[in-house]
């Protein structure tokens, strides 16, 4: 009863469920059972700039240059691909300097 809605399924049963390191409130999706904290990033894009986006990804465009064509962030960018790698089959090779498998 809180007016959330889930990014990822539209349901709106949706309850707390911790915090995230960032100290921000994180929800839990009780239908599709997405985990998600609310951000201004997510509502501060349109779906044009996603599709827009989403399109540029298939052009082989740096990442960079995507961030700077379509304005989102680097940050927003980053999630966006990791949401894109989950529900995409192929794998992306994406640059990833950081992050080390154990
Ligand atoms: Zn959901």
């Amino acid at each position: 009863m809180n007016g959330l809605e889930c990014p990822q399924c539209g349901a709106v049963r949706i309850v707390k469920n911790g915090h995230a390191h960032t100290g921000k409130q994180r929800y839990l999706c009780r239908f599709c059972g997405h985990q998600f904290t609310l951000g201004p990033i997510w509502h501060r894009i349109s779906a044009e700039t996603i599709a827009l986006v989403d399109r540029l990804l298939t052009e082989r465009i740096s990442h960079r240059g995507i961030c700077r064509v379509t304005g989102v962030s680097r940050s927003w960018f980053r999630l966006h691909l990791q949401q894109l790698t989950r529900s995409v089959p192929h794998d992306f090779d994406a640059p990833a300097s950081s992050a080390k498998k154990a």
